[in-house]
């Protein structure tokens, strides 16, 4: 197993990716710092993991308010020295048929899995500039390269930040900062939890259950992005079931 000395925050890392993410990149050497607003599953994961001997501190933060992001990245250098990586990977899913007019949810999904990104590049970049080394790594979806019925704002917010990262990148060609935008397919996890839309959310479970990949796989491909040499960047990942069409 290789080992991973770096410092990483990770937003969303309550449940699903993002805890499998914290708990594999852990176990790897990384030091992680947990940020997510349910602070009591925080704190048990942070318990878990110093048990099996890994390093792993926890923030409140809700990713559409600035000053938490800011908190959070300022935690990890205040904690362990510096930032390394930002996972970017707090999410919802307010998804439905836009004739529902479900404005508050597409609101919401724009300050959660956009501006809660935004916010996050604005907090890390400064210390990536400083520290003259960074990462930054989001958890975007398939959804927005397959577009589908039910999942269009969900898939807008998803395609706005792949755009941003790619403009970011480009932007960024003097060797200081890497960006990887992971693309997941089904996974199984709490995701469906924040559709109000019964039937889409059954439906979104039950293809869930029946053939979403664990967590633990998507966290593989964020590791593999992250423990490449400094001058290799791994842009764009997609991962899914194999037989999601
Ligand atoms: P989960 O619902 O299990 O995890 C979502 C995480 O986001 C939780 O830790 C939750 O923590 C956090 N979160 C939600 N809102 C906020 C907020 N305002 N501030 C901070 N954290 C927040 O789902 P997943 O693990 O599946 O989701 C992770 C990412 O993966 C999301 O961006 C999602 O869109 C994406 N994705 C998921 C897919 C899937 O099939 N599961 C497919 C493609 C992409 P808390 O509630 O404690 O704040």
């Amino acid at each position: 197993m290789s080992t991973l000395n770096k410092v990483v925050a990770i937003t969303g890392a309550s449940s699903g990716i993002g805890e499998a993410t914290a708990r594999l990149l852990a176990e790897r050497g990384a030091a992680v710092v947990l940020g997510a607003r349910r602070t009591e599953r925080l704190d048990l994961l942070a318990a878990s993991i110093r048990e099996a001997g890994g390093r792993a501190i926890t923030c409140a933060t809700d990713v559409t308010r600035r000053a938490d992001l800011e908190r959070l990245v300022g935690t990890a250098v205040d904690e362990f020295g510096q930032l390394d990586v930002l996972v970017s990977n707090a999410g919802i899913a307010k998804t439905g048929p836009m004739s529902d007019l479900d404005v508050d949810g597409w609101s919401a999904m724009i300050d959660v899995n956009l501006r809660g990104v935004l916010y996050g590049v604005a907090a890390a970049l400064p210390i990536f500039r400083r520290q003259g080394r960074g990462h930054l790594v989001t958890t975007i979806s398939t959804a927005g390269l397959k577009i589908v019925p039910t999942q269009a704002v969900y898939a807008g917010t998803k395609n706005a930040v792949r755009t941003l990262l790619e403009g970011l990148r480009q932007e960024s060609t003097d060797g200081v900062l890497r960006t990887t935008s992971v693309s997941p397919g089904f996974v199984r996890t709490e995701l469906t939890d924040s559709i109000e839309d019964a039937r889409v959310r059954e439906q979104t479970r039950r293809t869930m259950d029946e053939f979403g990949i664990a967590p633990a796989a998507v966290a593989r491909a964020i590791a593999f992005a992250i423990e490449q040499p400094d001058d290799v960047e791994i842009g764009d990942i997609t991962i899914r079931p194999t037989v999601q069409n």
